[in-house]
């Protein structure tokens, strides 16, 4: 019996059923007819009516309760083969009964499974034979035209209904392809513009990320970066054991310079010092605009003497930078303060503390000059 009974039975039993109870009533007729011809007793009429009325809704319900519905629906094929073959022994039918009765059984082996369900067939078939040549020994096939042409008839009614069930299981299975490609199609569209979608968050929330770690105005990184930079570059400086230099600039007067030239040019006078930094600084400096007209430049990994040197340098390219303007052409200068980790400061508000000192340092010796920290620069107020 079948373990679940909710399972739907195997769609060949349900189309084997349809095919056939029709064939069988059908051949109940011809057959019928041959048996008419030959004076049958009345138990052989019986046994016809069971065989070809009854039998084919017997082994349908055999097949519903099944455990495996498409097995029990080959195995009654191979009934059907073994029955049919009995028959055509027992009562000699003539060549055209005992093909017709064969190849309706012997079709659907072949398309159930294959060529071994057609020498399955074959072999109950010719086992069926046996067994009625075996219980009623041989007879003389007596022919009846009129059978042949409802053989003829039913054998061209049966392999069009075949044929009819296949273009439609054909028809049914293209169209459903076809809605597979196409929802395929969709699917991969949308997986497409999902993709690109992943691709624009990815780039806005890069370009999200650089802008709250920015300044507009320069391009350089802003007071925030700086602080989460810093932290973690003292805690590499610490765990490596190697020194690292704050730089601070000021630019020199600038509010004389708005206050001359108006706000643009001062805005463009930010820009160049921007530009200084960046074109100065290496790799892994940190450039930064700290807020204002001053700036930071953070540069790891690298002694007092060597940062000293490239603040000079700073120092003098930004002296010859000029700024066109409409009242004129724009000069200044900046002052740089510099302190060293870890000989000026341990943490980041003691290095920026002391590069701040410094960098006053410079402007109380009249701007545009570098200066680095001294312990006795604290004692001093700033200008
Ligand atoms: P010192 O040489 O002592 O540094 O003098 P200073 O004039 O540079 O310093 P002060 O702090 O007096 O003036 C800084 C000015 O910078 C005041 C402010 O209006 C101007 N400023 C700050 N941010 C901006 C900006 O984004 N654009 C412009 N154009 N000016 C700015
Ligand atoms: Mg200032
Ligand atoms: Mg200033």
């Amino acid at each position: 019996m079948r373990s679940n009974p909710s399972t739907k039975p195997h769609w060949i039993v349900s189309t084997h059923y349809r095919m056939r109870a029709g064939f069988f009533a059908y051949a109940f007729l011809f057959c019928g007819l041959y048996l008419r011809g030959i004076a049958c007793p009345a138990w052989a009429w019986g046994l016809l009516a069971l065989q070809f009325l009854v039998y084919p809704h017997l082994v349908y319900w055999r097949a519903l309760v099944a455990r495996d519905s498409r097995k029990a629906e080959l195995n009654n094929l191979l009934w059907d083969s073994a029955f049919l073959g009995t028959w055509c022994a027992a009562l000699g039918f003539p060549l055209w009964i005992s093909f017709t009765l064969f190849i309706s059984s012997a079709i659907n082996s072949v398309i159930s499974s294959g060529r071994s369900g057609l020498l399955s067939s074959i072999a109950t078939f010719l086992a069926g034979s046996a067994a009625g040549l075996g219980v009623f020994g041989l007879r003389a096939a007596h022919p009846d035209p009129r059978v042949d042409w409802m053989c003829v008839l039913g054998l061209f009614g049966y392999l069009t209904g075949i044929g009819l069930i296949a273009y439609r299981r054909n028809t049914t299975l293209s169209s459903v392809r076809m809605k597979l490609k196409a929802s395929e199609q969709a699917m991969s569209q949308a997986n497409e513009g999902l993709q690109r979608q992943l691709a624009e968050i990815h780039v806005l929330k890069e370009q999200l990320h650089d802008q709250a770690n920015r300044d507009p105005l320069t391009g350089l990184f802003n007071r925030r970066y700086l602080r989460a930079t810093l932290e973690r570059e003292l805690a590499r400086c610490r765990r490596n054991g190697t020194p690292m230099t704050l730089m601070m600039l000021d630019i020199d007067h600038f509010k004389s310079i708005n206050d001359r030239y108006g706000h643009v040019a001062g805005d463009e006078v930010l820009r160049q010092m921007g530009e200084v930094l960046k074109n100065g600084a290496r790799q892994e400096d940190i450039p930064c605009r700290f807020g204002g007209e001053e700036f930071v430049l953070l540069l790891p990994d690298m002694p007092m003497d060597v940062a000293f040197a490239r603040a000079e340098i700073l120092r003098a390219t930004f002296a010859e930078v000029s700024v066109p303007s409409p009242r004129g052409e724009v000069r200044t200068t900046v002052s740089i303060g510099v302190a060293t980790f870890p000989r000026n400061g341990n943490t980041m508000d003691e290095l920026t503390h002391s590069a701040d000192l410094a960098l006053y340092a410079a402007k109380r010796h009249g701007r545009n000059g570098v200066r680095a920290y001294r312990t006795d620069f604290g004692a001093m107020g700033p200008t």
